[in-house]
C-alpha cells in the first residue's frame, strides 16, 4: 500500500462510531455489543441489570473501546454518541410480567428518553420492537402491514402495548422532528446467554433435557414459533442501522422456518439425549397459536435472511448451557 492509500488517523476515526446499546448486558444486547466492538466501534453499554448480567459482558471489561454504565432508561440520560440501539426491556413473559408497570415504563418512558437524546444529538436510533405487536395473529405469516390482534388488558399487554406505543413514539418523532429512526420487529430469538430462568421455551427445554427432568409442553404443543439464531438477528440489526435516513422500517427480523413446540422438544431431546419425558402443562393466557415472520421486506431492503438452521443453532446453545454449569447450579 502506498503512503497516500493509507487511511489517515482522522478518516480512521470517522469510521469508528460511538455507539450506545441500552440493554447491552442482556441476551441480545451483549451479542450486539460484541459485534459492534468487532466492527471497530466504541461501545457504551447501558443497563440497569434487571434481567441482564455483568457476566454477559465481563469478557469485555478490559477492552479499550468498551464502557459500561449502570442506568435505568426510565430516567433521562445525557451522553454524546453517534448511534443508539434501544434494546432495554425485559423480553420473557416471566420477567416482563414480574413488574408490569415497570415494563410499560421502560418501553414508553424509556423510548421517550432515548428519542429525546437522539433528537438532541441528531443521531440515528434503532428500536428493538417485537413480533408481539402482532399479538395472537389472525394473518399468517405476519407481514409488516398487518396491524395485529392484541389484548389491551391482559397479562401480556404491558409488553405488547408498551412496545406498540414505543413504535408510535418512534414514528411520531420521525414525522414531527424528522429524526432518523429504525424499527425492527424481532421474532423469537435464541442462543448462548439466554437467561437460564426466564422461562422461555428454548432455554427451558434445553435445561430440562440436560437435567434429565420432564420437558414441559404448555397446552397440546401444536402451537408454533419461528426461532432465529442470535448471530443472524444481530446481523440484521446492524444492516438496518446502516440503511439511509429514509429507511425506517418497521421490518420483521426472524427465521421463516416454523416449528411446533412438540417438534422443538423432540429436536432438543435428539441433541441432548437422556431420559426426559414430555409432560403437558396448562397453556398460559393469550399465548399466540402461530407465529412466523414474512421476511420479504428484510430480504429486499437489507439483503438479509436468517441462515442458521434450527438444529445447528440449538447445538451451539446446548453447548453453552452445558458448559455454563446452569444445569447444576443457579445463575450468578
Ligand atoms: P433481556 O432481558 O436478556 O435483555 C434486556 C436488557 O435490558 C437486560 O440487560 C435488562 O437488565 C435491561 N433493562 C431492562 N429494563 C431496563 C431499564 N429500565 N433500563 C436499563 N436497562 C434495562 O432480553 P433480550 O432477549 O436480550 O431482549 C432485548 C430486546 O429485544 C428487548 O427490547 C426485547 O423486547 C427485544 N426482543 C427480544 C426478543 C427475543 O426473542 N429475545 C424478541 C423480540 C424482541
Ligand atoms: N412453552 C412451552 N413450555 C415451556 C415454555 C414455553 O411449551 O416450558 C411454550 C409457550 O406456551 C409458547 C412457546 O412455548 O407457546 C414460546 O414461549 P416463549 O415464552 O419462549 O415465547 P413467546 O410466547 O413470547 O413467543
Amino acid at each position: 500500500m502506498s503512503g497516500s492509500d493509507k487511511p489517515s488517523a482522522l478518516s480512521r476515526y470517522s469510521l469508528t462510531k460511538r455507539v450506545m446499546v441500552t440493554g447491552g448486558a442482556g441476551f441480545l444486547g451483549s451479542h450486539l455489543v460484541d459485534r459492534l466492538l468487532a466492527d471497530g466501534h466504541e461501545v457504551l453499554c447501558v443497563d440497569n441489570f434487571f434481567t441482564g448480567a455483568r457476566a454477559n459482558v465481563a469478557h469485555l471489561f478490559d477492552h479499550p473501546r468498551f464502557e459500561l454504565l449502570r442506568h435505568d432508561i426510565t430516567m433521562s440520560l445525557s451522553v454524546e454518541v453517534d448511534e443508539i440501539y434501544n434494546f432495554a426491556c425485559p423480553a420473557s413473559p416471566i420477567h416482563y410480567q414480574f413488574d408490569p408497570v415497570q415494563t410499560t415504563k421502560t418501553s414508553v418512558i424509556g423510548a421517550i428518553n432515548m428519542l429525546g437524546l437522539a433528537k438532541r444529538l441528531r443521531v440515528p436510533i434503532l428500536q428493538a420492537s417485537t413480533s408481539e405487536v402482532y399479538g395472537d395473529p389472525d394473518v399468517h405469516p405476519q407481514p409488516e402491514t398487518y396491524w395485529g390482534n392484541v389484548n389491551p388488558i391482559g397479562p401480556r399487554s404491558c409488553y405488547d402495548e408498551g412496545k406498540r406505543c414505543a413504535e408510535t413514539l418512534f414514528f411520531d418523532y420521525r414525522r414531527q422532528h424528522d429524526l432518523p429512526i429504525k424499527v425492527v420487529r424481532i421474532f423469537n430469538t435464541y442462543g448462548p446467554r439466554m437467561h437460564p430462568n426466564d422461562g422461555r421455551v428454548v432455554s427451558n427445554f434445553i435445561l430440562q433435557a440436560l437435567r434429565g427432568e420432564d420437558i414441559t409442553i404448555f397446552g397440546d404443543g401444536e402451537q408454533t414459533r419461528s426461532f432465529c439464531y442470535v448471530d443472524d438477528l444481530v446481523n440484521g440489526c446492524v444492516r438496518m442501522m446502516a440503511t439511509d435516513a429514509d429507511t425506517t422500517g418497521p421490518v420483521n427480523l426472524g427465521n421463516e422456518a416454523e416449528f411446533s413446540m412438540l417438534e422443538l422438544a423432540q429436536t432438543v431431546l435428539d441433541i441432548v439425549g437422556g431420559s426426559s419425558k414430555l409432560v403437558h402443562k396448562q397453556l398460559p393466557q393469550d399465548d399466540p397459536r402461530r407465529r412466523r415472520p414474512d421476511t420479504t421486506l428484510a430480504r429486499e431492503m437489507l439483503g438479509w435472511e436468517a441462515t442458521t438452521r434450527l438444529r445447528e443453532g440449538l447445538e451451539k446453545t446446548v453447548r453453552y448451557f452445558d458448559q455454563s454449569g446452569f444445569a447444576t447450579r443457579a445463575p450468578d
